[in-house]
């Protein structure tokens, strides 16, 4: 049978974008369908406006900092519309980019929303379309509690890189990456930060001492934390909303955000007439190979659920396109994937938990530091670097790093290799530092924790 296309991915983002192009560069015939804007959540509405807007709220801390260095600098007058036009102008190139991508590889981007019809066919407005294969990268949106009041409030992470003006006072639910990445955005700008969360500490699944110095540090930077709080009710007065906590307080807000997680775009994708399974939360149901139960359909990415990372995204798709139409058949190693919480500070991991290790070996050995970095001598400021090894002691590898720190991200990434490659803690310490950086301080560690 001849189909229209060899592949039509449904979902222009960062695993749509890449499996489209490089499927496009091995000679596949390949349509990609797109209901927003070329980019996805990564470039439109996800890590990329986050950061720039991180970037900008970090200016008040960095100002602060500066008065110890002798500088008398002021960040008053912050013009909110000037910010998120630039940064809107900014995704508006991103999106250029994105489109002249897909052309340039000889995709053709087709813009409408697209249902699946059948293991070979995707309907878009009025188009049916076939396909020998089909691959869904519709990645994820945000979920909002059954809370009187939350869903008709709040905001998500999507409104939250649009708000026409500065918000005097925000309160964050949720205490995963987004809730603790935007509060830390807020708080940076002068806004009133309330973080809201049902667990004792934030970020949950990640290292129990990361979790409690993240705590410290949100705190420490002028974040209201509201541990062990649910949201019980929202109502909306005079322009603001009063937010009922399960602990009895109210606070009036001018915005409250739900940061509550995020559920996999596949309702009214058509896949459960095509018969593909889905999981528990609507997952695309894949194999290592990224192939649902239908045959002929794959997913790539956040729908699937596996791990919400743009990376893994992009790891995934471009896998796909090798193994499908490059002749180069490979799967996605989904360990030891390091990640990054753009918090302020910020925080980032790649491998176990010291919880999750402790489960894994007999035996581990865990080094931690805490410090003081040399730029907080000068500028006053109390905040404690923390730095965590975990050593799988029969092998002496090295099976979980985590810092929380400046630059923690930047440095994790080079760390990451080491985990990934079965470093020892024998090689971490054969490494000479470089000094005087925070970084050497994994290198230098040497005393185990009692
Ligand atoms: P997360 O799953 O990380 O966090 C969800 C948060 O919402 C948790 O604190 C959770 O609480 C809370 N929550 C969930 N349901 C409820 C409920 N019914 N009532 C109250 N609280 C609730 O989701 P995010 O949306 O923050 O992020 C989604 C994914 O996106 C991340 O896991 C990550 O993979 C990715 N991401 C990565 C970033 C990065 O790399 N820097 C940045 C942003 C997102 P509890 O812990 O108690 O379950």
């Amino acid at each position: 049978m001849a189909f229209d296309f060899d592949l039509i991915v449904i979902g222009a983002g960062s695993g749509g974008v890449r499996a489209s192009r490089i499927s496009a560069g091995h000679g596949a015939r390949v349509a990609v369908i797109e209901e927003s804007r070329p980019g996805g959540t990564c470039v439109i509405r996800g890590c990329v406006p986050k950061k720039l807007l991180m970037y900008g709220s970090a200016f008040s801390a960095d100002a602060a900092d500066a008065a110890g260095y002798g500088w008398q600098v002021s960040v008053d007058g912050h013009d909110w519309p000037a910010l998120i036009a630039a940064k809107d102008a900014e995704l508006d190139r991103l999106e250029g980019i994105y489109r002249s991508l897909l052309k340039n590889a000889g995709v053709e981007l087709i813009e409408g929303r697209g249902v699946v019809t059948g293991p070979n066919s995707v309907n878009v407005g009025d188009r049916e379309l076939t396909a020998e294969r089909i691959l869904v990268a519709t990645g994820g949106w945000p979920q909002i509690p059954d809370v009187p009041g939350l869903a008709k409030h709040a905001i998500t992470s999507n409104e939250a890189l649009d708000l026409a003006e500065r918000p005097d006072s925000v309160l964050v639910y949720g205490a995963g990456y987004i809730a603790v990445e935007f509060a830390s955005i807020f708080n940076g700008f002068g806004i009133e930060t309330h973080l809201v969360y049902r667990a004792d500490l934030p970020l949950r699944g990640f290292d129990q001492d990361i979790r409690s110095q993240c705590a410290e540090a949100l705190a420490g930077r002028g974040i209201i934390l509201h541990p062990g709080c649910t949201v019980e009710r929202v109502e909306g007065e005079n322009g603001r909303k009063a937010v009922t906590l399960s602990d009895g307080t109210v606070l009036a807000v001018s915005e409250i955000m739900a940061a509550t997680g995020r559920v996999p775009n596949t309702a009214g994708l058509g896949l459960e007439t095509a018969g593909v399974k889905l999981g528990r939360k609507g997952e695309v149901m894949v194999d290592a190979g990224s192939q649902s139960s239908v045959p002929s359909i794959y997913a790539v990415g956040d729908v699937t659920d596996r791990i919400a990372l743009t990376p893994v995204a992009i790891a995934e798709g471009h896998a796909l396109a090798d193994t499908l139409y490059g002749g180069r058949p490979r799967q996605v190693s989904h360990d030891n994937v390091p990640s990054a919480v753009f918090t302020q500070p910020p925080i980032a991991s790649v491998g176990m938990s010291e919880e999750q290790a402790a489960e894994a070996f007999d035996e581990i050995t865990v080094y931690t530091s805490k410090f003081n970095a040399m730029k907080n001598a000068l500028s006053g400021r109390t905040e404690k670097t923390f730095m965590k090894l975990i050593v799988e002691t029969a092998s002496d590898r090295v099976v979980g790093a985590h810092m929380l720190g400046p630059d923690a991200g930047e440095i994790m990434q080079g760390i990451g290799v080491a985990v990934v490659a079965g470093a020892t803690k024998a090689d971490f310490d054969a490494t000479i530092g470089i000094h005087p950086t925070a970084a050497e301080e994994f290198v230098t560690m040497r005393t185990p924790r009692g």
